[in-house]
């Protein structure tokens, strides 16, 4: 099925490089991030514009392994491998580059990166105890400070406030978005989902981002949708995905499931939603982002509250862990949350463990089919 108002905001986001550099040409200054746990917030506040920088892409792999290892998680490949070619335009715009201590493969990736462009290291703590937050908010204080000295800005209190209010209608609206795969049946496909959320990460103007999601939102909840013979509903958990980084996604749905809901930081972790105002904003961010349920985490008792909470939400039939190899967190993680999601959810449970290649695909629809007829 096609909606005109995903059609136009294809059309939109497809001028989305184009437009990042008519921003740039008029003043506006670029921040490139490789993490979530960076709140957006305080480059908005400096009317800055924030770009995520995580590659997506197999292409640059090849060039990335001239220099990283080889076991390395394809997602730090595939990011280090666009600085080395400068082929990313987000990252050549990028006027800084903040890059959260998250895993250890990035961490020391970050370090090559800083020979190329302008990097910031955010200090993020593994604990999500008070001592973590005490920790963390103290980062994103020298952080405020790293932006207003670097873009040469001042963040004040007010603009961060209205900055924390852009996002919180920015989540919103993408929620709403992602929110229809709760129907029965899910008038968009999982890869839908994923280039919905994808997209809207690299527009420019976030207000005019909000204003084409609500729009999506609009007109497909008011789609009458047939009902379909019955797909088995996925949960699709773990591993950041993107456009590029979907083979697994496509799997599931080319062997006849309905990826229903995407619990990842590309997709549904970034509508978590901010507290009302009060208080210190700087404090209410750090109170935001900490929380986010990642396995860098330890322990992370957050990722399995949120499976629990999103195979209720969106009435699934079994969750799928994506795990990228060399990924340790994500990969030990799955041991634990394959005995939650079977002996607690009594739900059925499938990791899979791949890269960005096409290499494997074969295999893993054979594995993908055995699961989904076992559901039948
Ligand atoms: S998976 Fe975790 S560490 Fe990696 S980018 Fe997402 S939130 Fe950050
Ligand atoms: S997927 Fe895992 S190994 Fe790769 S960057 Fe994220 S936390 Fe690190």
């Amino acid at each position: 099925m096609t909606w005109s108002s995903f059609e136009q905001f294809r059309a939109i986001t497809d001028r989305n490089v184009l437009r990042l550099q008519e921003e740039k040409q008029a003043g506006r200054k670029v921040v490139g991030q490789y993490c979530i746990y960076t709140p957006m917030e305080l480059v908005l506040a400096c009317e800055a514009i924030p770009v995520s920088l995580c590659g997506t892409k197999n292409d640059s792999i090849a060039t990335a392994e001239t220099v990283l290892p080889r076991t390395l998680c394809p997602l730090i490949k595939s990011s280090f491998g666009f600085a080395l070619e400068d082929s990313c335009p987000y990252l050549a715009a990028s006027d800084l580059v903040v890059c959260d201590t998250t895993c250890d493969g990035k961490k020391k990736m970050f370090e090559l990166l800083a020979q190329r462009k302008p990097v910031y290291v955010l200090e993020l703590p593994q604990r999500q105890d008070e001592e973590g937050l005490a920790y963390w908010q103290k980062q994103l204080e020298l952080f405020k400070a790293k932006l207003e000295e670097h873009l040469q800005t001042t963040i004040t209190e007010q603009s961060l406030w209205q900055a924390i209010d852009l996002s919180r209608r920015f989540r919103a609206a993408l929620q709403k978005v992602l929110d229809l795969g709760k129907r029965k049946p899910s008038p968009l496909t999982g890869l839908e989902l994923l280039e919905i959320a994808f997209r809207a990460s690299f527009m420019p103007v976030y207000e005019e981002c909000v204003e084409e999601l609500e729009n999506m939102a609009r007109e497909i909840a008011a789609s009458v949708i047939a009902e379909d013979t019955h797909k088995p509903r996925i949960l699709l958990t773990g591993v950041p995905t993107g456009l590029g980084s979907h083979k697994v996604i496509s799997l599931l749905e080319e062997c006849g499931a309905s990826v229903v809901c995407i619990d990842n930081c590309s997709c549904y972790k970034k509508v978590r939603p901010l507290p009302e105002r009060q208080g210190d904003p700087l404090a209410l961010l750090a109170k935001h982002s900490l929380p986010i349920p990642c396995a860098v985490m330890s322990p992370n008792p957050g990722r399995y509250e949120t499976v629990a909470e999103l195979a209720r939400e969106f009435s699934v039939d079994a969750v799928c862990d994506l795990t990228w190899q060399g990924c340790q967190t994500y990969d030990v993680e799955s041991v634990s949350l394959r005995h939650f999601v079977q002996d607690t959810l009594s739900l059925p449970f499938l990791q899979i463990v791949t890269d960005y290649a096409t290499s494997d695909s074969e295999q893993l629809r054979i594995r993908i089919q055995a699961f989904l007829e076992m559901l039948a």
